[in-house]
C-alpha cells in the first residue's frame, strides 16, 4: 500500500497515528476520539501525556524501525505533534501510510537555516540574519546584526538553545557554549507586538485560517494569547494570514501549521518561525472557535472536510507553567487553587496530566471566554490572581 492507494476520507472508527506523546498529542487524541477515531501514539516515555489517553501507546523511539512499522501497520494516516521528529522516520512511514505534514515540509521547518531561507524565498520578510556553521562565520557577519540573538539551528524550543549577544565576542562565546552546533545569528528587533496565525491546508490546496492571536512571552516562553473577536479583520491580521498562506503554498503543506510573527515598532510584519503542527498560541480555539485546531488536524489527517474556523467569542489564553506549583514567598511546593479558577465564569481549564511540575514546564492552560475582550480580560485577571500568574489587561 502507498499514499495513492489509501482510500479517503478515512472514516471514524478507523485508526489515526500520532508521533509524539506531549500535550499537543494528548489534545489531538481527545479531538480524534470525540469524532470516533482511535489513536495510536508513538513515544518512548511511559508517562507521556498523550500515551496516557491514546487507544494504543507504542513505547518506542521516534526512529525505532519496529515501533514505526507497528504504527504504520495500524494507522492509515499519521501526523506529528513536534517538529523534531526525524524527517527520515516520516519518509519511512510515507511508503506505507499517509503522512501529514510530509517529510519535506518538516525537514525544512526543523532547521532554522533552511526555514529562514525558505521563508525569504516566498517573499515574506524575516529578521536580518546570517547562517553560522563555524567561528569564522561570526567574523564575517555585518555589524548591524548586533545586538542579536544566536539561535541553535536545530532542536530549540521555548527559548532554549538561544543566547542574546551584544557583540561579536559574545557571539563567539555563545557559539562555543552551544558546542559549535550550526546556528543562525539574527538581529534583535524592536518589537511592538507578537502575533501568530494558525491555519490548515488540505491536500487539494484549500486553506482555512483562525483569527490571529496577540502573544506575550515571558523568558522566551509563551505566557498569554489574546483574540479580540471584533478585530478579526484588522489589516495586520490579513497581512499575516496572506504571508502564512504564501509559506504554506510554497511548502505544498498539508496539515495544521502556525506561523509566528513580529510586528515591529515601525509597523512592519516579520515572520519569526513556522510550527508544522497545532501551536500553543492556538489553544484558544479549543473553546473560542467552532472547530478547534486539534479537530482541524484530525480532519486534515483523515482527509475529511476542513472545519469552520469562525470565532464564537473573545478569549484570553493563560499558560499554566510549573512555576505555579511553587509558593512565591516560601518557594515550597503547593497545589494550585483549582477551585478558585473553576469558580470564574468563562474559565475553561485544561491540564495535561504531567506528573511532575517543574519551573518553566508547560502544565496546562486556561481559556477565559467573554462576549467582549474587556469581559474576557476581566475574568482572566481573576484567574491570574487565583494562580498567581502576572497578567495586565
Ligand atoms: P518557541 O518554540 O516557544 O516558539 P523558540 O525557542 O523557537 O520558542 P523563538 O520563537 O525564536 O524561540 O523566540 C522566542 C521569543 O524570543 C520570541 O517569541 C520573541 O519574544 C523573542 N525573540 C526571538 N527572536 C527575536 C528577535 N530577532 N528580536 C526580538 N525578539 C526576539
Ligand atoms: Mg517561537
Amino acid at each position: 500500500m502507498n499514499e495513492a492507494s489509501i482510500p479517503l476520507p478515512i472514516p471514524p472508527g478507523d485508526w489515526l497515528g500520532m508521533i509524539g506523546g506531549g500535550q499537543l498529542g494528548r489534545m489531538y487524541c481527545h479531538a480524534a476520539q470525540s469524532l470516533g477515531y482511535k489513536v495510536a501514539v508513538l513515544d518512548p516515555d511511559a508517562q507521556s501525556p498523550a500515551g496516557a489517553v491514546a487507544d494504543l501507546h507504542i513505547r518506542a523511539a521516534y526512529d525505532d524501525p519496529v515501533g514505526l512499522r507497528q504504527l504504520a501497520e495500524r494507522c492509515k494516516a499519521i501526523t506529528t505533534e513536534f517538529e523534531n521528529v526525524p524527517a527520515q522516520s516520516l519518509e519511512t512511514l510515507a511508503s506505507v501510510s499517509l503522512v501529514r505534514p510530509g517529510a519535506h515540509s518538516v525537514a525544512i521547518v526543523q532547521d532554522r537555516i533552511r526555514e529562514k531561507a525558505f521563508i525569504e524565498s516566498t517573499g515574506v520578510p524575516v529578521a536580518p540574519y546570517a547562517a553560522i556553521h563555524a567561528q569564522q562565520d561570526i567574523d564575517a557577519v555585518p555589524e548591524d546584526l548586533f545586538p542579536g540573538i544566536l539561535k541553535a539551528a536545530r532542536l530549540g524550543y521555548d527559548g532554549k538553545g538561544q543566547a542574546r549577544v551584544n557583540t561579536r565576542e559574545e557571539a563567539r562565546q555563545a557559539l562555543q557554549a552551544f558546542g559549535g552546533v550550526a546556528c543562525v545569528l539574527e538581529a534583535l528587533l524592536p518589537l511592538a507586538s507578537e502575533l501568530s496565525v494558525v491555519m490548515a491546508r488540505a491536500a487539494d490546496g484549500q486553506a482555512v485560517f483562525y483569527p490571529s492571536a496577540r502573544n506575550e512571552h515571558r523568558d522566551g516562553i509563551l505566557a498569554v494569547s489574546i483574540v479580540d473577536a471584533q478585530l478579526a479583520d484588522q489589516a495586520i491580521a490579513i497581512q499575516a494570514a496572506n504571508a502564512a498562506l504564501a509559506i504554506a503554498e510554497g511548502l505544498r503543506y498539508v496539515g495544521v501549521m502556525c506561523v509566528e510573527f513580529f510586528v515591529l515598532q515601525d509597523g512592519r510584519l516579520i515572520a519569526n518561525e513556522i510550527a508544522p503542527r497545532p501551536h500553543n498560541s492556538g489553544h484558544y480555539t479549543m473553546n473560542a472557535s467552532v472547530c478547534s485546531q486539534f479537530e482541524q488536524q484530525v480532519r486534515v489527517t483523515a482527509g475529511m472536510p476542513l472545519g469552520d474556523t469562525a470565532s464564537l467569542c473573545s478569549v484570553v489564553m493563560l499558560n499554566i507553567l510549573g512555576d505555579v506549583w511553587f509558593d512565591r514567598a516560601s518557594g515550597l511546593k503547593r497545589e494550585p487553587d483549582w477551585t478558585a479558577v473553576l469558580a470564574v465564569p468563562g474559565a475553561k481549564l485544561h491540564l495535561y496530566g504531567k506528573s511532575e511540575a517543574r519551573r518553566g514546564r508547560k502544565m496546562g492552560h486556561v481559556n477565559v471566554l467573554g462576549a467582549t475582550l474587556a469581559e474576557a480580560e476581566s475574568a482572566a485577571s481573576r484567574v491570574a490572581l487565583a494562580l498567581d500568574i502576572p497578567f495586565q489587561p
